[in-house]
This record gives C-alpha cells, structure tokens and sequence, in this order.
C-alpha cells in the first residue's frame, strides 16, 4: 500500500509498505476513505519531535475490510469512524469516558493512517459504525470527528460551555475552530474567538463566534477582560500547547471559570503561586473522542453540523509533501488526502 513517512523534519514522502494484517483477533483493518494531516504533526515537522522514518497519521474514516474472529459488533463493508487512541471502552477508565486514557490505549499515529489501509486495535471499542454508506460529501466531516471535532467538543465541555456562558477559544486551527463550534450546540451565550487570520475570523464566526479578539499575550488577555466587564470569561479554550497560549487561558478565565486544555503541551510550565491565587479549573489532555463519537455522527448524519469545513485544501496523498507544506507555512488551515 501507499502510505505517508517523515524521514526527518520537513522530509515527507510517499512509499511502499507491507499492507496491514489482523494481528491480534480483536484488530480490525480498514481501507481509508479519506484521512489527513493534524496540527500536531508539524511538531515533529518542524524539528519540535524527534521523527526517524515515521508513518505518520492518526486521523481515520474508512471502510472494514477483515476482522478478527472476536470482533462481534463490526462486519465487512461498515463504514467507522475511530479516534487517535485505539481503547477497549470497557476498562473503568472508558466506562469513566476517558477513552484515550484507556488502560489499553494504543496510538493510532504509531501505526500511521495516512496510509491506504490501517490495522485498528480493539475494534469493537474504538470504531463506531455510521448508519449506513455515507454521501461523499459527509466524509470530510465524518474525517473531522475522528481528531480535531472530537477534541474541540472535548475541550468545550472540559471548559463547561453552556447557556449563559461567555466562552474564549484560544488558537483559531482547526480544533480552536471546532471547539468555537462545540461551544455553539453546547449553547453558549457569547463566544469569542482569538484570531488574526482573516479567513480564520470569518469560519469561526459561521461556527458561531460572536466577538473576535486579534491581540495575544497579556494584550489579548487584556482584551477578553475588558470584553466581560473586568471578570475575564467563564469558560477557555486552549488549542495551542505553547506557555504563551496557557497562560493567555488561564489569565483570561474568571476565579471559578473552566479552562479546556487540549493544545499538545510543549515546554509549559506553570507557576504555582499563580495556579493557586487564580482560583480556576483546569481540565484536559488528549481528547476522548470516543466518548463523543456517536452523538458527533449523528450530529453530522442528520447535516446539523458542517465541521468538514475547516478543510481548505484537499489533495491526493501522493501530494502529502505539499500538504504538509502548505499547513506549516499556514496556507492551509487543515489538509484532506484522498487515498
Ligand atoms: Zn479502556
């Protein structure tokens, strides 16, 4: 099969592999609809990682093509949608629904996705089935649930997005995008997005931003005060994973507010004196998107909720080098590769 591997930073290419197999008898293999690059895979791109000729990939929609014999609840020819975190969804942990924390957790980017096929561990927890063949135009969509959908609906109910709620989503990728729209069918009350992209702006105010605030830092902190009356906002997003986007979400969040933490962290540190004097809840970590999977289907089946389009640029997974071109150099906010 064809499949996406970072050399080294900045060196993508497109080779040959073995096709995946059934390995253990739970394992599931699926031939990939669509599937695409994720912000976290420029940290390695950039250097920020260490990568040494590493299938890349963990974002996955498809079609099953062979199951283990103890896989019960999946046939040949579904059409699943699975997160980044392979899980058994039985442990205490998944039953907790904090599935990528699964005791059994397996990552899906170690196997590498953007690949024609992919072998899932744990079918039977990690895959959830549509209702039936999707229309080609729901695939981009159904694609976002498997990552940047699930963790912006993560991150929106770790930060308790809801009526009467003022909500701040810090970084305006793909999961900030979302989590702006997870904020909006959580019904939140004001949502205000921090961009200084233009056509950033413009997605997150059709997901539902109300406010957009372009200022950073302690600026942008300032801000986001001055917009709620001195309080600072119920609720946060955080989507980065820098120490500047930590701090400018927890800065902004009111004493007793909920911060949403799902930016990878990178290098950030936090001071406990001011941790403590700031009164707020801090919640997050990699998305349990499996938690989320099935409402987010059906929200996408029934075309109440359009997340496919934060893909500005789809490209054969021949093309992957430009792809991820394109998203380093933030020509792109998110890239589809057809396979
Ligand atoms: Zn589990």
């Amino acid at each position: 099969m064809r499949a996406v591997v970072m050399f080294a930073p900045g060196d993508i290419r497109v080779e040959e592999r073995e096709d995946p197999a059934v390995v253990e008898p739970t394992d599931a293999i699926i031939r990939l609809a669509a599937t695409c690059i994720c912000g976290s895979d420029l940290w390695p791109y950039r250097g920020d990682d260490d990568v040494d000729h590493t299938p890349m990939g963990h974002e996955y929609v498809g079609v099953v093509t062979e199951i283990g014999h103890d896989v019960k609840t999946l046939q040949v020819g579904d059409f699943v949608v699975g997160s980044f975190f392979a899980s058994d969804n039985t442990c205490e942990i998944c039953q907790a629904g904090y599935q990528s924390r699964c005791i059994h957790a397996y990552p899906m980017g170690a196997l590498g996705t953007q690949a024609e096929y992919a072998r899932v561990p744990f079918a039977d927890g990690t895959l959830v089935a549509t209702p039936g063949m999707p229309d080609a135009d729901l695939v981009p969509s159904l694609l976002a649930a498997s990552d940047v959908l699930g963790t912006g609906w993560f991150a929106a109910v770790a930060a308790e997005a809801g009526p009467g709620k003022t909500v701040a989503v810090v970084g305006d990728g793909a999961v900030g995008l979302l989590g702006v729209l997870a904020a909006r069918q959580l019904g939140a009350e004001r949502i205000i997005a921090m961009s200084r992209h233009v056509d950033r702006q413009a997605l997150a105010r059709e997901f539902g931003a109300t406010d957009i605030v372009e200022e950073r830092g302690d600026a942008g902190v300032a801000r986001i005060k001055e917009l709620t009356g001195g309080y600072g906002a119920h609720s946060v997003i955080e989507a980065v994973g820098t120490q500047e986007s930590m701090m400018q979400a927890i800065r902004a969040t009111r004493a007793g507010g909920h911060i949403g933490y799902v930016g990878v962290s990178h290098d950030v540190s936090l001071d406990g004196l001011e941790l403590f004097f700031s009164g707020v809840h801090l919640h997050g970590g990699p998305a349990p998107v499996r938690r989320f999977l099935p409402e987010l289907i059906q929200l996408i089946w029934d075309r109440r909720i359009d997340p496919g389009k934060v893909f500005d640029l789809t490209l054969p997974i021949e093309d992957a080098a430009e792809g991820y071109r394109a998203m380093n150099e933030r020509r792109a906010t998110k890239v589809l590769l057809t396979v």
